[in-house]
């Protein structure tokens, strides 16, 4: 077990591994089973694993501003 790894802000929100989420901002929508084509992120990254330095690839919202959404 990596307590340290698991300690992302995003966790406090009960995100799952395939969770998606969208932009609060401008409703881009973060899909794990596509990842992102803009900042390289391979599909099958969790919203939870992203790097720290990712924001909204369309309009550079925080990772905080995301919502997830339900299925
Ligand atoms: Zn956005």
């Amino acid at each position: 077990m990596d307590e340290r790894t698991r300690s992302t802000p995003a966790r406090q929100i009960g995100l799952g591994p395939a969770t998606r989420l969208e932009c609060g901002i401008c409703w881009t929508v973060y899909d794990p089973a596509l990842g992102d084509e803009v900042w390289q992120i391979p599909p099958g990254t969790p919203f939870s694993e992203l790097p720290p330095h990712w924001t909204c690839p369309n309009c550079a919202a925080e990772q905080r501003s995301f919502l997830p959404l339900d299925d």
